[in-house]
């Protein structure tokens, strides 16, 4: 297939990783480009207090200035104990954006006397934004359980402490397994059967 007659879709990231998520759901009907390649060079505010909320805010941001399909996610992990927290703050719950260490110790602070299982979800909100169109906004979730201590090397975030349904925690699983049952993944394929039922 030659990739140039698809038309664009603009990724609000530059991640790697997610550029490869989306591209593998969505590369046949478009050109998956990141938002480097689009020329812009921002740090967009995710002030919504839902994952739909943020996404939207970040699908509706890169159409606003390129005029293109827009495609953004927002995702976090929901901890049935805590009400549903870290939720929209999972990068930040520590008061610090990104710091995976102390994030996972406070985690597991505030649930040292709940007893197992802990029960939660990854979540992952996707929205699309285009041109003549209604925006689309889809959620992925993808459930487990908090553990009482880290397991496993890869991974990213809450990895080490999220056991998922095969068992292991997501940083234990391989790439692939990951990547067919993420929230991400489940987010992006809902986004793709809301377009296929558009045009059915
Ligand atoms: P963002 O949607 O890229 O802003 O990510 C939000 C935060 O949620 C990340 O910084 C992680 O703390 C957490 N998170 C989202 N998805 C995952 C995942 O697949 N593994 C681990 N942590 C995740």
């Amino acid at each position: 297939m030659d990739m140039s007659t698809l038309p664009r879709l603009i990724v609000a990231s530059n991640n790697k990783n997610k550029l490869k998520e989306f591209a593998a759901i969505l590369g046949h009907r478009y050109q998956i480009v990141s938002m480097r390649d689009a020329g812009i060079d921002a740090d967009i505010e995710e002030d919504g207090t839902t994952f739909e909320a943020n996404a939207l805010i970040k699908a509706e941001y890169v159409y606003r200035v390129t005029g293109e399909a827009a495609i953004a996610d927002d995702s976090g992990l929901e901890v049935d104990a805590l009400g549903g927290a870290p939720g929209v703050y999972s990068a930040r719950y520590c008061g610090r954006h990104g710091d995976d260490e102390a994030n996972n110790d406070l985690l597991l602070e505030n649930l040292k006397d709940v007893p197992a299982p802990r029960t939660g979800r990854y979540v992952a909100a996707i929205a699309l934004v285009r041109p003549g169109h209604e925006a689309i906004v889809r959620r992925g979730t993808c459930d487990g359980e908090i553990l009482f201590e880290r397991r496993g090397t890869g991974g990213f975030g809450y990895d080490p402490l999220f056991q998922c349904e095969t068992g292991e925690t997501f940083a234990e699983v391989s790439m692939e397994t990951k990547n067919a049952i993420s929230h991400r993944k489940r987010g992006i394929e809902a986004v793709l059967t809301a377009l296929e039922e558009e045009e059915a």
